[in-house]
């Protein structure tokens, strides 16, 4: 099991030009080998196996960056072309584009080539950086992996991932009375529970919301490829950034509220690979985060010895009637409340946690 801890780091300007070579180097080198692939691809139908080794020569600069984060991108790569071969209907991973795509490269943990102090991290090739460690890493955990990224405020966090042994923190769950919490996804407002839950700061980022939506409207206006119209871009890009860190803030806040209230959280079984893929490909910001904040609550849960449960997706879990088990025939997306003949009247999405959270108590004393 692993845990990520992301802290803001400030390189010098010495660093920040060896980490924009390092991006660039790692962007040409996906897009090099990409088009390698692809070009196979169409004569021979096979998937071609190139290494960063193979490119060096051609382009020296390639040298002058981490090895680790070469090799990073040639495993990156070979796992989204493993899911075209999969699925070729989903079409030949993307090229990564100099202005869109995001700034990062990841490097590995060997030999004590990374190194973490209290206020500084030390990274093959760029030796320490100064880094601003705001939360104590148990001694134990073991360092597997750091992910370095730019955002376009031009601010740097290094993401670091730790590894820690699964058996800890086991105490396991007693089922018989067990607290769990049953949680039905929304489309508005991410998620409805079972309980009464406090999202006092659910709407903390509706103000960047706001200010997000008047900034992109203000863009449309500007005359594409003028200096005001890159300005007004990079706003916008600020805009995305801050709601990004607020909403990764407010769900940490929240699984971990869930995480330390409740033995079992019982959820959905929908398809959170679908899901991810609407996530990455489709308005990144605007989407509701549900995705991210069923990850977080599980490794959370996991670390606490705490479980999820699945409930199968065929379960009527917004048909039945949570007070007397009826089963509606049909309910219409439009029908915000569930009404039933017994008297029982309730926001539609809360009557479909409370019947979650009861499937999943049978699950669980049944075995
Ligand atoms: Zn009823």
């Amino acid at each position: 099991m692993n845990m990520a801890y992301r802290f803001r780091i400030y390189p010098t300007r010495e660093q920040k030009n060896l980490l924009a070579k390092t991006f660039g180097s790692c962007r040409f080198l996906y897009n090099q080998m990409l088009s390698d692939k692809i070009r196979e691809y169409e004569v021979s139908k096979k998937m071609l196996r190139n290494t960063p080794a193979m490119y060096k020569k051609e382009y020296p600069f390639l040298k002058e960056v981490d090895a680790l984060a070469l090799a990073n991108v040639q495993l990156h790569l070979e796992k989204a072309y493993k899911n075209f071969f999969r699925d070729p209907k989903s079409g030949f991973p993307k090229f990564k584009s100099k202005h869109r795509s995001r700034k990062s490269y990841t490097t590995n943990r060997v030999n004590g080539n990374v190194q973490v102090e209290d206020y500084r991290i030390k990274l093959p090739k760029l030796t320490w950086i100064r880094m601003k460690k705001h939360r104590d890493i148990p001694e134990k955990y073991r360092l597997k992996s750091v992910t370095v990224s730019m955002e376009p405020s031009g601010k740097y966090y290094a993401s670091l991932l730790y590894e820690i042994s699964d058996c800890e923190n086991q105490t396991g769950v007693d089922y018989e009375d067990a607290k769990i919490l049953g949680i039905d996804y929304a489309m508005r407002g991410m998620a409805v529970f079972s309980e009464n839950i406090k999202k006092e700061d659910a709407g903390y980022f509706r103000k960047s919301e706001e200010r997000l939506a008047r900034e992109q409207r203000k863009l449309s206006h500007c005359e594409k490829g003028s200096r005001n119209y890159f300005r007004q871009k990079n706003r916008v890009a600020l805009c995305h950034e801050k709601i990004r860190n607020q909403r990764r803030d407010f769900l940490h806040k929240l699984s971990r509220r869930i995480a330390d209230e409740y033995d079992v959280v019982a959820v959905e079984d929908i398809d959170m690979k679908a899901m991810s893929q609407c996530m990455h490909f489709g308005k990144s910001v605007m989407d509701n985060g549900y995705g991210m904040f069923r990850e977080l609550l599980e490794y959370k849960l996991k670390w606490e010895g705490k479980e999820i449960i699945r409930v199968d997706r065929f379960f009527p879990s917004s048909k039945k009637c949570c007070k007397c088990g009826r089963v509606k025939k049909e309910l219409k997306l439009s029908d915000r409340v569930y009404i039933c003949a017994c008297g029982n009247q309730m926001d539609r999405d809360l009557n479909a946690a409370i019947n979650i959270r009861e499937e999943a108590r049978r699950m669980l004393l049944a075995g």
